[in-house]
């Protein structure tokens, strides 16, 4: 049987969420097709991407890295440098924009497409945390959709559809709680790269694996949350559920309250953000309720993991405070897996940061790409790397 085709481009085809969204796409029978894929240095990688989904372009962003061409398929255009992943998402054919490029440097594909009016399936939440009333206002004003790839937000979507926002009295966005859920404060000081990367229930890219364990994922989403279903902070929770079963859930005003459950599995979360409003078979895991199992939901620990507060905080100020709080973050990380900060002191390099930065409540696109220079700068200093 033939169905329609969706076309789209996956940028950040190397990364967790990239390789991911290929099985997608080779399980779909012939409803998604691939126009282009991007990646940042893993050429090799990239390549065999490429060959799995056989593209018409490839964009290796980082101009410093080779390839080798005669491993792409044939026929595929090759394009190299950070500015040609708008080539790809603002060409003709291209319909859906996986946006799965870690950071910062995500930023700049969402926009891209949404000024194009592009769908994008967005996993990069960072997009959202610099800019994230810029980018909706962006996405309006072209009518273009953000369909969440978060499984948390991706959750929320599901159980709002048929629903009214106004209709809501909270979200209530799960976590993991990763893997220090029992630590004590003497053994969070002591905690290891190694430690940091093995997280309990999800495969991720290591940053996003480190966002875990510091519970800085969880304020990301908050903030996420906060300018993607444009609902104050005061109506978002969190709740600690060890399983990763249920992805978030939505309490309606009548208290009725709405859960989107499934194995923790990407490609879920993946699939829906391409097949909205359609639901086709997918290759994520399924559950399975010939076995006994339990969800356990504890409440959040916010003296032990602070940036969960810090992320409510900057979810309410907006403005300038996402894009510094996110710019610090992404530079302690990095610091912290080079072995040059301690895992603790991630999060009050960001509380520093974030308290000595001038905010400003109406910032433009220019100031937050300024700003998060000066932030990464700021933050490289209060390390005394
Ligand atoms: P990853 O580190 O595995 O992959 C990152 C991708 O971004 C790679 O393809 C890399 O080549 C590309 N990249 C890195 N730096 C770049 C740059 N400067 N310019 C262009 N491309 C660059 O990361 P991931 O785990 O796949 O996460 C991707 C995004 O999705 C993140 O924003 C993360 O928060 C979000 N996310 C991931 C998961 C998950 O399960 N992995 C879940 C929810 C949300
Ligand atoms: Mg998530």
């Amino acid at each position: 049987m033939t169905h329609p085709t969706r076309n789209i481009a996956v940028l950040g085809a190397t990364g967790s969420i990239g390789q991911s969204t290929i099985e997608v796409v080779e399980a779909s029978e012939g409803r998604l097709n691939v126009v282009g894929i991007s990646g940042h240095s893993q050429t090799e990688k990239l390549c065999l991407a490429a060959q799995r989904v056989q593209p018409d372009m490839v964009v290796v962003t980082d101009p410093a890295s080779n390839i080798d061409t005669e491993m792409l398929p044939s026929g595929c255009q090759l394009l190299s440098g950070e500015e040609q992943v708008i080539s790809l998402v603002q060409h003709e054919q291209v319909d859906i924009v996986v946006a799965a490029i870690v950071g910062f440097a995500g930023l700049r594909g969402t926009w891209a497409a949404l000024e194009k009016g592009k769908t994008v399936a967005l996993a990069n939440k960072e997009t959202l945390v610099v800019g994230g009333p810029l980018v909706m206002k962006l996405a309006n004003d072209n009518a273009a959709k953000i369909i969440p790839v978060d499984s948390e937000h991706s959750a929320v979507f599901q159980a709002l559809q048929g629903a009214e926002i106004s209709q809501v009295k909270r979200i209530i966005l799960t976590a993991s709680g990763g893997p220090f859920l029992h630590h004590t404060q003497d053994q969070l000081d002591a905690v290891t790269v190694e430690e940091a990367l093995a997280h309990p229930t999800w495969q991720m890219g290591p940053k996003i694996t480190v966002d875990s364990a510091t519970m800085m994922n969880k304020a990301l989403e908050i903030i996420e949350a906060r300018w993607l279903f444009d609902v104050p902070v005061e109506k978002i929770d969190v709740a600690i559920h060890p399983q990763s079963i249920v992805h978030s859930l939505v309490e309606f005003e009548d208290g009725s309250v709405m859960a989107q459950m499934s194995p923790p599995d990407m490609k879920l979360p993946i699939q829906y953000a391409l097949s909205y409003p359609d639901r086709w078979p997918s290759p994520s895991k399924k559950l399975d309720l010939t076995e006994a199992f339990s969800c356990d939901f504890l409440p959040a620990d916010t003296e032990r993991f602070p940036a969960l507060a810090l992320g409510m905080e900057v979810a309410g100020q907006g403005g300038t405070a996402g894009a510094v709080f996110n710019a610090a973050n992404e530079t302690a990380v990095a610091h912290f897996l080079d072995g040059r900060l301690q895992f603790n002191r991630i999060v009050h390099a960001c509380r520093a940061i974030l308290e000595y930065h001038d905010f400003d409540p109406n910032p433009s696109l220019e100031q937050l790409t300024q700003l998060d220079a000066w932030a990464r700068k700021e933050t490289i200093q209060w390390i005394g790397a």
